[in-house]
């Protein structure tokens, strides 16, 4: 039997870094967890520097020999990404600097490497193993601390002029809402239904509701997955901050079935992966702008602890199959 390909996935969040092998069905043969220095505020160079010193370590640790144990490399990763020139932009403002990350890479470790961001790389993880799989026309929306989106157009992805294509949570969907995003606008997806927005929604709403059993930690933010249980509880302030996120989601969702047109919408991260949101924002939006999605909104079918990683393994594959078309 032949041993299946395998690639090596960096997926390189705001506090954690996973390095691990993917195999060419999607499957994570092994990773290890590091902590990423995003959090820390180093400087875009100096966190590259981290992720090479990382993926030594792995390497050593588990005795693989680049361009024999695995055939490239993957990364996804935050902020703002050129996946066709491998530079990595920014994380964000004021840390921008223009750094050559897929060309470190493959320097380095001597096997074609390529990056993304990690909404986009989600999307990609999706075409290759989830549920876009053989679908040329879909969006990937991720809720998590913000919102972002990835769009497939007849199987191209959008990146826009800047590579800020798809940071989709600053759409108003309430053009009457006094809610503050911190882009400027009043109103924002994101300030209404990301796991930040509820967080800052709740704080700011709290003095009006001393009777909730919704908890505030000393550090850090609400569990925004605990609005919506406790809405269902019937507690009043988680009801008001649910509704609203629901509301925003839906408004959303319609606006991108308009724009886009997709077959699919496929819907991932941290606030989604529970299900509570996802039957209740269906309800709200309308036959009419529903009318062409064929299996409605769908939630991933992904291990959502693993598919940052498996969508950086697909951004290499990626890479790889582009390298080797050009050839
Ligand atoms: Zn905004």
């Amino acid at each position: 039997m032949q041993k299946k390909k395998t690639y090596l996935g960096i997926d390189l969040g705001g506090t954690k870094l996973l390095i691990g092998e993917v195999d060419e069905e999607g499957k994570v043969l092994r990773s290890k967890r590091y902590p990423s220095l995003i959090a820390s505020g180093a400087s875009q160079t100096e966190v590259m520097k981290d992720v090479v010193k990382c993926i030594e370590d792995y390497l050593k640790e588990y005795m693989l020999v680049p361009g024999e144990d695995f055939e490239a490399i993957g990364m996804g990763m935050v902020g703002r990404v050129d996946p066709e020139e491998g530079l990595w932009l920014e994380i964000q403002k004021p840390r921008m600097e223009t750094v050559r990350s897929a060309e470190i890479l493959s320097e380095r470790f001597h096997v074609s490497s390529g990056i993304d961001n990690d909404v986009r790389s989600g999307a990609e993880a999706e075409r290759r193993f989830g549920k876009a799989k053989g679908c040329d026309d879909y969006i990937y929306m991720n809720i998590g601390t913000g919102i972002g989106a990835a769009f497939v157009n007849h199987g191209q992805m959008l990146t826009g002029a800047h590579y800020c294509g798809g940071e989709v949570g600053h759409n108003v969907v309430n053009i009457n809402s006094d809610v503050q995003c911190p882009c400027g606008r009043m109103g924002c997806a994101e300030a209404l239904a990301s796991g930040m927005g509820l967080h800052n929604r709740a704080v700011s709403l709290r003095q009006e509701y001393p009777y909730t059993a919704l908890v505030f930690p000393e550090e850090g933010r609400i569990d925004g997955r605990k609005v919506f249980e406790l809405a269902e509880k019937g507690d009043a302030l988680c009801i008001r901050l649910a509704d609203d996120a629901v509301k925003a989601v839906a408004g959303l969702l319609e606006n991108f079935l308009w724009l886009a047109d997709p077959e699919k919408i496929i819907m991932g991260g941290g606030l989604i992966t529970d299900g509570r949101i996802l039957e209740r924002v269906q309800k709200l939006m309308s036959p009419m702008s529903t009318r062409f999605l064929k299996d409605g909104i769908e939630m991933t079918g992904l291990d959502s602890d693993f598919v940052g990683l498996v969508g950086a393994a697909a951004v290499g594959i990626r890479t790889l199959e582009n390298r080797r078309g050009k050839e």
